[in-house]
């Protein structure tokens, strides 16, 4: 206790009190933002390479705060996966996209694949796989349409529990994508062991797709692997014709990008689907 004592009067810096003030302020507005429903949906379309046509969609929360600017994911998950808050709301997620998805169905949308993100902190939780069973359950979606978008931190972090979890789900007829493929540590045999279906490659690796001869080389390794072991290849991030005539030529499977479109609003996303209104 003593030396925890010393260490946080060493680190005391004025600017880092501010930080964590506005920090907790943060926090605390997180912690009440589901009661306020200030959390919404939004699906980022996504496309077959081959045929364009709308093969599926990847679920991305937005948090709007009454009368204060929107926050980006990229800055409330990280806090939400610290402070816990992670698991309530990504249930809220998962609960309110099934949800989404069987309305739509029954608007008459077609067969397609809806993919959630899960942090490793929702997947560490004991009653994981019982909860999302609970609700896929109750909502009465096809299990078959869900897809569990993982990072490659989650192999670093779990290990056994978690290939175990993520099994007893694919038993029930999920499929698992590895996110941000090549960003991170992942190897063939940690995709072989998560077994998972298909991989994600990470917006860096498309971005320079068009001039730089080095991306296309780690892209068409990627692209090869995936084909040989048998697993759907999305590119993430895909923003012109060019990256998208590339991926094609190559034989990626799916694009996901502002190229097709911007995550959508539910309302917009149905439009896009042609359901109508
Ligand atoms: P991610 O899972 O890699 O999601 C893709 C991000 O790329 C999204 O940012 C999306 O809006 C953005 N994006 C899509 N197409 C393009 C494009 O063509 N160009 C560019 N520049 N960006 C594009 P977003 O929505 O801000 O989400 C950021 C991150 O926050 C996500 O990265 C994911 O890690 C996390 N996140 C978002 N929603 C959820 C969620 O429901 N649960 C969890 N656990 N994490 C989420
Ligand atoms: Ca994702
Ligand atoms: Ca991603």
């Amino acid at each position: 206790a003593k030396s925890r004592g010393l260490s946080q009067y060493c680190f005391y810096q004025p600017e880092m009190a501010e930080r964590t003030a506005k920090k907790m302020r943060l926090e605390q507005m997180l912690r009440q933002a589901m009661e306020k429903n200030e959390l919404l949906l939004h699906y980022q379309p996504q496309i077959c390479a081959r045929t364009q046509a709308l093969v599926g969609a990847e679920v991305l929360v937005r948090w709007q705060p009454s009368g204060q600017p929107m926050v980006s994911p990229a800055q409330f998950i990280p806090l939400a996966e610290e402070t816990g808050l992670i698991i309530p709301i990504g249930e809220w997620i998962f609960r309110r996209a099934c949800e989404q998805y069987v309305e739509w169905r029954a608007r008459g949308l077609h067969d397609m694949l809806l993919s959630v993100n899960v942090s490793p902190h929702q997947i560490e939780e004991p009653d994981f796989v019982e909860r999302f069973v609970a609700i896929i359950e109750e909502t009465g979606i096809d299990a078959s349409n869900l897809v569990l978008e993982i990072t490659e931190s989650l192999a670093i972090r779990e290990g056994e529990d978690a290939i175990l979890k993520l099994k007893a789900l694919k038993q029930r007829g999920l499929h698992i994508s590895m996110d941000d493929f090549g960003t991170g540590y992942s190897s063939l045999g940690v995709l072989k062991q998560y077994q998972v279906d298909s991989l994600k490659i990470a917006q860096p690796f498309i971005r320079d797709l068009s001039d730089d001869q080095e991306q296309r080389t780690i892209v068409n390794a990627i692209l090869a692997m995936a084909a040989s072991m048998k697993l759907k290849v999305i590119a993430e991030g895909v923003e012109t014709s060019e990256q998208y005539e590339y991926l094609h030529l190559q034989g990626c499977d799916w694009i996901q990008g502002y190229y097709f479109s911007r995550p959508l609003a539910a309302e917009d996303f149905k439009l896009f689907a042609g359901m109508g209104a």
